[in-house]
């Protein structure tokens, strides 16, 4: 990139997202999941990293020396997200995820840098502000996992080809099954959880065994491609890999153990931290009468928060017809997401990250906020303004805004917003776009649940343009 002129440098870097959103060799059909890390300074793990350059060969200078290339480069990438695709639609992959840093707001040039993310954020959406406060430093990807580097993983930053990662799988536990089990009884609801915990484990175990078993054959056997060795050690290192204890509903199991959901009652808040708190404990334990890594994160359940929510109400009716969320008549039910509030609550954005990232320290692999914009666009100004204050103030992990798109199949041309016929041509022949839970999709493909859920969301109209935003300090 060294003395690229701009439209060459413009042009590779349409390329590299339009060739990421095109990938569709994975299931179904759908694009590979794929996250760009950005930084706007160089993160000091690579800092004094030997830089590798074309053909793989190292060009005498470190990573650090790059500082105004890869600056070019990020911004780039934003004014190509701004444009969205050829029909205005915003890109569903690969999802850009800011790191803020201390060092972000310490580099010459970050407001302006700021501005454009936040720009992108409100126009299309697709910024995810990861916060990485003190000296974390974690890599981020799919719907909110992250990898928190610790010394050995910095250690073989020195040699990036190394920094190979793998969650082999996540477990969720459904949390209102452990509520209803209980039946208002606080010591069992803590033993039952515990045996849920118990049981995700010796999932994991299973599975565990399973895949090493596949890759004990080698290059011969089914995971070949995982077992290349080709820097000393083979390319899945299992012995790494971190496996993961996910939960779903706990809006809805405080509200059937305590009367109240999360965002009503302080109780109601402390109980839920004190659940996540024990399941972090559990999984340290586990950790280490196992000799694996087990860690909690939050389960995006694009799927597992309708099949749960149907499940208890084949199992645990007539409770669970009266707890979980949607609408029952038409089977458009769901619990909410992990440890998420009441997405129909109409709290104010501050609140909700205020309150949700009350949870995010307990969540090692990984949190994140939602703010639905529905049609309502913020200014850049606002957007910016928020995300200081939540990095400075609150203990939130991550967050992004989600605006709701409709795009016509017939004209081609995208309106913000979810509407039943195109402003442009009138036809009905339209499909509508917004977050499903982590990243963009379109809204036909969605099962019940989460068309249940979307109908629900709380959009946050107005707020970032009112006084509240300027008054609030958290
Ligand atoms: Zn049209």
């Amino acid at each position: 990139l060294v003395d690229m002129p701009e439209r060459e440098l413009r042009q590779l870097a349409q390329m590299l997202i339009f060739e990421f959103s095109q990938q569709a060799v994975a299931r179904g059909g759908q694009a590979i999941f794929t996250d760009l890390n950005i930084y706007w300074e160089i993160p000091r793990h690579f800092r004094d990293v030997d830089a590798i350059g074309p053909g793989g060969q190292y060009t005498g200078k470190k990573y650090g020396d790059y500082l105004k290339e890869a600056q070019r480069f990020a911004k780039a990438l934003f004014e190509v997200y701004m444009e969205g695709d050829g029909a205005g639609r915003p890109f569903f992959f690969p999802k850009p995820l800011v790191h803020i840093t201390d060092e972000f707001f310490n580099t010459p040039g970050h407001e302006e840098f700021l501005h454009l993310i936040c720009e992108v954020a409100a126009e299309k959406g697709n910024t995810y502000f990861v916060f990485d406060r003190g000296s974390t430093a974690k890599i981020s990807e799919c719907c909110r996992l992250s990898f928190k580097l610790n010394e050995a993983d910095l250690e073989e930053a020195r040699r990036p080809w190394k920094m190979r990662y793998c969650a082999l799988q996540n477990v969720s536990i459904n949390l209102p099954r452990v509520a209803y089990l209980s039946e208002g009884d606080t010591t069992k609801l803590f033993d039952n959880l515990t045996g849920f915990v118990e049981l995700a484990v010796r999932a994991h175990l299973e599975k565990r065994a399973f895949i090493e078993r596949l890759l004990s054959l080698g290059e011969k056997g089914p995971l070949a491609l995982l077992c290349m060795d080709r820097d000393g050690e083979p390319y899945l290192r299992i012995g790494r890999v971190t496996h993961l204890i996910g939960m779903v509903g706990l809006n809805e199991m405080v509200k059937i153990h305590t009367g109240r959901e999360l965002h009503e009652s302080r109780e109601a808040l402390k109980f839920g931290l004190k659940v996540i708190a024990h399941l972090k404990l559990l999984s340290e334990k586990m950790s280490q009468r196992y000799g694996m890594r087990f860690v909690l994160e939050q389960t995006p359940a694009e799927s597992t928060a309708y099949r749960f929510a149907r499940l208890d109400l084949r199992y645990h009716s007539p409770l669970a017809a009266h707890m979980v969320k949607g609408d029952v008549s038409k089977g458009e039910i769901y619990y909410t997401n992990s440890t998420h509030l009441n997405v129909s609550a109409p709290l104010n954005p501050i609140e909700r990250v205020k309150l949700e990232g009350l949870f995010h320290p307990l969540i090692e692999a990984g949190a994140i906020t939602h703010i639905w914009l529905g049609e309502h666009r913020p200014s850049a100004a606002s957007l910016a303004n928020f995300v200081e204050k939540v990095f400075r103030l609150t203990q939130n992990d991550q967050i992004a805004f989600s605006p709701e798109f409709t795009t016509c199949i017939d004209c081609a041309r995208t309106v913000r917003g979810l509407v039943d016929r195109c402003p442009y041509c009138g036809s009905d022949e339209v499909e509508g776009i917004t977050r499903i839970t982590g990243y963009f999709s379109k809204v036909s493909q969605w099962n019940k649940g989460k068309l249940g859920e979307l109908k629900d969301r709380f959009r946050n109209r107005g707020f970032f343009d009112g006084p509240e935003l300027k008054a609030a300090n958290l």
